[in-house]
């Protein structure tokens, strides 16, 4: 009896063995396959020139990289190359994020199932076109000058991203023997910033939806050698005019600090919150294509005192915000609250012309009610109208706000430039996010960039 069960034991152990063994040998297949045999291609891809890449093209099917004779290669335009850089990423995969590391096994035909198969079959790899437009990421390139920071533009119907640019760039067919900070960097989806006043938008949402009076409210924005101040709990929290008494509307337009600092002091935490999660605040948003990481937005008033809660209203405080979501949160705004999934690659084709992918446009949900997304298109609107001017946006019913968000406490410090803002002109269902570091005032850097990207827009699609 004794011997038996001992021996039961022991083959019970066998099979475990075995099968462990067998799991771990799969499981290794499973995660290093791919690298396996990616060095493989990898060698011939690069080396040799025997198998070659496919084309990455951009939504009009200019072509932004490409392989020739075994070499890798760009669009003829230098702007257009360093615009496009971090999107289309570099061949040696410093560019994390780029679409030739991120979308390596597409572009090279490697499938699991197949191995090279295809590659071998083809000699060509699958090509991948984007949603961008080569030449409004080059006019945006052009438009931020000399400037670091981000553009990007995106269909607040559909979620295609037209427009991605993030300097310092590069020419990747001329590449600096310097680097420069974030060079590497995708900003429209890595970055993350300190949104200043845009997130007046958000703290505006919020008392839409919780203060009933809101319309009929009075603010105080009294002059202190020559500022604006109110005081919340135990300091105050200073505006860059002297608004004085004034209503909702004209504080959002002037972008007063202490109508703001007062209405998140009047909402709580918890309110602010609440509005700043429903819009995706706080959340991982789903990876690009499900393939690119985008950065979080973070509101964090967990441990805030009231004044701390008065600056998270007027968008200072620990709040960040990922480019790409709030660009997301805009486009939710044009699109009566409901917010899309943006996307950047639009459809993957073998060499033989068989379609292997093509994205769709998918709902992330409600970001605001309608109710909350009408009124705040109104006021954005009313901003454009009434102070930035809608001679800037000429044809595209424009709506809009800034952000000038202070990131040191040094005197000599320079702020980062915002502006947001998305074309009610339903011929151009376009939102567009501008962030200008060290810059100055967002009416002097950010607005003029946008106007020049709208314009771009507009002319695109016009045509
Ligand atoms: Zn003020």
């Amino acid at each position: 009896m004794k011997s038996i069960s001992r021996r039961a034991l022991t083959l019970y152990l066998l099979i475990f063995v075995f099968l462990a063994g067998s799991f771990l040998s799969y499981y290794r297949l499973a995660v290093n396959a791919d690298k396996w045999a990616m060095n493989k291609v990898n060698e011939h891809l690069y080396d040799d020139g025997a198998f070659t890449a496919g084309d990455i093209s951009d939504r009009n099917g200019t072509v932004l990289a490409t392989t020739e004779n075994g070499v890798r290669t760009y669009n003829k335009d230098a702007a257009v190359r360093a615009a496009t850089l971090q999107t289309v990423g570099d061949g040696a995969g410093f560019i994390a994020s780029g679409i030739q590391t991120s979308f390596k096994d597409e572009l090279t035909g490697y499938t699991i199932k197949d191995g090279v198969f295809n590659l071998k079959r083809y000699g060509k790899g699958n090509d991948i076109s984007l949603t961008l437009d080569a030449d409004i990421c080059k006019a945006a390139y052009n438009a931020m000058g000399s400037y670091n920071g981000v553009v990007g533009v995106m269909n607040y119907k559909t979620g295609e991203i037209v427009c991605i640019v993030s300097t310092p760039s590069y020419d990747p067919l001329n590449k600096p023997s310097e680097e420069k900070e974030g060079m590497y960097l995708n900003k429209f989806f890595g970055g993350v910033y300190t949104p200043g006043s845009t997130f007046k938008i958000l703290t505006l949402a919020s008392a839409i939806e919780n203060i009933p009076n809101l319309e009929n409210m009075t603010f105080e924005c009294k002059g202190h050698n020559g500022k604006g101040q109110i005081q919340i709990g135990e300091g105050y929290v200073y505006c860059s005019g002297v608004h004085g008494k004034i209503g909702i509307e004209k504080a959002f337009n002037q972008s007063c600090n202490c109508a703001f600092a007062e209405l998140a002091d009047t909402l709580g935490k918890e309110k602010l919150t609440a509005t700043a999660e429903k819009a995706g605040f706080n959340i991982q948003m789903n990876k690009i294509n499900g393939k690119i990481s985008c950065s979080r937005s973070t509101l964090s008033l967990g441990d805030a005192k009231a004044l701390d809660l008065g600056w998270a209203g007027i968008g200072q405080y620990t709040t960040l915000v990922s480019p790409c979501h709030m660009l997301t949160v805009i486009s939710s705004i044009a699109n009566g609250g409901t917010a899309v999934e943006p996307y950047v690659v639009n459809s993957i084709t073998t060499p033989g012309g068989k379609e292997l992918y093509t994205a769709e446009t998918k709902t992330l949900g409600e970001y605001f009610s309608p109710t909350t997304a009408d009124k705040l298109k109104k006021y954005m609107r009313s901003n454009v109208e009434n102070n930035y001017g809608d001679y800037r946006f000429k044809g595209l019913e424009m709506c809009g706000k800034t952000g000038t968000a202070e990131i040191s406490d040094s005197e000599d410090a320079k702020p980062n430039a915002l502006f947001t803002g998305f074309s009610s002109n339903p011929d151009y269902p376009f939102a567009i996010i501008v962030v200008v570091e060290n810059s100055t005032f967002s009416i002097q850097t950010a607005v003029p960039v946008a106007t020049k990207v709208m314009t771009a827009v507009k002319n695109a699609y016009s045509k």
